[in-house]
């Protein structure tokens, strides 16, 4: 893998009574290979346009996404913030799709067994959770073996305990096969719990305004007093950051 650089000059929209508006305006930020970053800001700041200009569904945007020389293109996964499982087909089935059908029966099953779906491999997505559905939505992007994994408030409205048993076996899928994650929250326990780096952003027109490494050791991340602690110091350190929750 590689370093990946943004650099998003102007990306506008044409609202509905036909305005121009700045969704986000002179951005950078830089990943490096393996390196998980959450990026927090305020809903409406651009995180979702700026996931689909990453993806490559995006192309109205003035600036450039650039890699380094040795890499062309990057495998992307992206997990929406609605799992968007199709109805008609099976857990299986929807995660084969993303794949090659020489590739797909032993990746599905070792990550149907990581992610504790075995059981309900052969369930249409109507009979699951939202829990469920959002670990098959992440199976899926797991599946192709991203070099990237773009992230949109995946688990927003899971209880808490769903979203911690989630979390962790995100992680550990993490450290098996290493690749960048660019997660989005306004979560900011869920955004230490997870991240090597913060990136804190405006309201909209989207630029950073503060990037922080979350310097707690991985096997410390399940200590809830170790990740208040950092949350309580970094806003006394960083006040601004309080009115992007
Ligand atoms: P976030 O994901 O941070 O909540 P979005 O990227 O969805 O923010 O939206 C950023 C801004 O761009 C918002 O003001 C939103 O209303 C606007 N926007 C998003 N998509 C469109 C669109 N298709 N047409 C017009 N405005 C849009
Ligand atoms: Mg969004």
């Amino acid at each position: 893998m590689t370093d990946i650089h943004i650099d998003i000059k102007n990306k506008t929209y044409i609202t509905a009574d036909a305005c121009q508006h700045t969704a986000i305006k002179d951005f950078k930020l830089s990943l490096t290979s393996n390196e998980f970053v959450c990026l927090v800001g305020p809903s409406g700041c651009g995180k979702t346009t700026l996931l689909n200009i990453i993806a490559n569904l995006d192309s109205q945007y003035q600036g450039e996404i650039s890699l380094a020389q040795q890499y062309t293109q990057p495998k992307i996964g992206y997990i929406f913030q609605n799992p968007r499982l199709l109805p008609w087909r099976t857990v299986r089935e929807n995660i084969e799709l993303a794949l090659p059908v020489e590739q797909s029966s032993e990746i599905v099953d070792s990550l149907l067994d990581a992610m504790q779906l075995s059981n309900i491999q052969h369930v249409y997505p109507e009979h699951l959770s939202l829990g469920m559905s959002r670990r098959v939505s992440i199976i899926r992007a797991f599946a192709i073996n991203p070099d990237v994994l773009l992230m949109d408030e995946p688990f927003v409205s899971l209880d808490a305990p769903t979203a911690r048993q989630v979390r962790e076996l995100l992680i550990s899928l993490w450290q098996q096969r290493p690749h960048t994650i660019l997660f989005v929250t306004h979560d900011l326990r869920e955004a230490i719990t997870l991240a090597d780096r913060l990136v804190f952003l405006s309201p909209s027109p989207m630029t950073v305004i503060s990037e922080i490494k979350v310097n707690i050791a991985r096997e410390n991340r399940d200590d809830e007093l170790l990740i208040e602690n950092f949350r309580q110091q970094l806003l006394t350190a960083h006040p601004e950051i309080k009115n992007l929750l």
